[in-house]
């Protein structure tokens, strides 16, 4: 093949996502060049892919650590160091660029992955966040642009795979009767609520089967992660509520399914190893090799399921009603759980307490139609203040929030 690489974008490079699509890429010399690497602060990180991978323009959220980001880049290497949200969008929708790996983590990603959506790249989208919080704009913004929005979450991944596809990458719903979401029950799929109670951070990020960043694995743990992409699910595919059904499959080897009208299911399978979806998204339409190491069914032997307990883990209720709520009801649940999951990795907040939280966010803020980024993100930061509020009434890790 002698066409030129394709110039990618990758937000959040230094983390879990980021440093996954970073190894597919680096693959397939040739096929793909690094247009921009971005992450929030760790300069070490950045510097060691910057070196690596040679790309045109590096960028850090915080100041200080673009600052030195830009001391620390030999002379003789191309990258230029931009700075913050604009330099974000920037890279994000940068004419030279043909796609867009979204993997920052929370709500901070989304005004960039709009800025692709808009600029009409092939986005990679891995940030739930901003599908959950941003929803109808992002998706507004896709169908206004023409561009082609390829799910990186390994379940949508799945869900996109299964189903047929029309131009331009829009999913076709003809004959689907179901979406089958599945769940792995993450770490504390077993644990009685009063072992859920003493949890510790640790803990809740030992996930059975992902290795990922600790946000995520917070979320696993609590069933948030499922609430979101219950969410993600119902934007992208342009779903009703109720054609999405959560299953949990402990095993995590089927990443999701669709069942058709005439009884057929599909589901895609592989090893969990997010390399598979990333160099799904990276190589669409084609197929490549992304290092997953083949399914070996036999050793796996047996796939289970069953149905969630959701008077163990409240928060998937929570987002189905923050859907039915609809406006900025996901951007309010989203913003609640982002702080409750921060509150509780620094030890703030007891893991049982972050649906209570979220609970009492939801019940305080009221909601309004999401029709621009800035209600979007003032209904984000209202959600974040009562939030604080809320755990500011609390004493320490020692003390159970009761919010009723
Ligand atoms: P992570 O914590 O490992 O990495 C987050 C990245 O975002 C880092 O590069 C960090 O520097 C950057 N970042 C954080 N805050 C930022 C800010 N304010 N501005 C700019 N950059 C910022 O997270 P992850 O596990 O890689 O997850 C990334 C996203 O992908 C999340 O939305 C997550 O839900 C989603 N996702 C992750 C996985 C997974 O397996 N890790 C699977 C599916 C979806
Ligand atoms: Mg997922």
């Amino acid at each position: 093949m002698n066409t030129a690489p394709r110039l990618v974008s990758v937000l959040g490079s230094t983390g879990s996502i980021g440093v996954s699509t970073l190894d597919v890429i680096a693959r397939h010399p040739g096929e793909f060049s690094v247009y921009a690497l971005a992450a929030n602060r760790s300069v070490d990180a950045l510097l060691e892919q910057c070196l690596t991978f040679q790309p045109r323009f590096a960028v850090m959220m915080d100041e200080t650590a673009a600052q030195r980001l830009s001391e620390r880049l030999p002379a003789d290497c191309p990258t230029e160091v931009l700075q913050g949200e604009s330099g974000l969008s920037a890279v994000a929708s940068a004419p030279e660029v043909d796609s867009v790996m979204a993997a920052i983590v929370g709500a901070a990603g989304l005004p960039s992955t709009l800025a692709a959506a808009r600029a009409g790249k092939t986005l990679l989208l891995a940030n739930k966040e901003s599908l959950v919080m941003g929803g109808h704009l992002l998706m507004q913004a896709v169908r206004k642009s023409g561009a082609r929005l390829l799910p990186i979450d390994s379940e949508h991944n799945a869900i996109f795979q299964c189903m047929p596809v029309k131009q331009g990458a829009r999913p076709d719903l003809a004959g689907v009767s179901k979406v089958l979401l599945t769940a792995s029950g993450g770490p504390f799929r077993t644990w009685s609520f009063e072992q859920m109670r003493e949890a510790t951070p640790d803990q809740a990020c030992a996930h059975p089967n992902w290795s990922m960043g600790r946000k995520i694995s917070v979320d696993s743990a609590s069933l948030m992660n499922k609430g979101l992409e219950f969410i993600e699910a119902c934007w992208i595919f342009d779903l009703a509520p109720d054609l999405v059904e959560v299953v949990v499959h402990p095993q995590s080897i089927i990443h999701s399914m669709v069942q058709y009208l005439d009884g057929s299911v599909l589901a895609q399978m592989g090893n969990p190893d997010m390399r598979t979806p990333i160099a799904y998204g990276l190589g669409w339409p084609e197929r490549m090799a992304s290092g997953v190491a083949p399914l070996d069914l036999v050793a796996a032997a047996r796939l289970d399921f069953e149905a969630p307990d959701e008077a163990r883990f409240p928060c998937l209720r929570l987002a189905r009603e923050a859907v039915a709520a609809g406006g900025t009801a996901m951007a309010v649940c989203n913003a609640a759980n982002e702080v409750a999951v921060d509150a509780f990795l620094a030890e703030n907040l007891r893991f049982t307490a972050i649906p209570q939280l979220i609970e009492g966010v939801l019940e305080r803020v009221s909601i309004v139609e999401p029709d621009s980024l800035a209600v979007v993100e003032a209904a984000d930061d209202e959600a974040r203040a009562v939030a604080r509020d809320l755990l500011g009434q609390l004493t320490g890790r020692t003390t159970e929030v009761n919010l009723a």
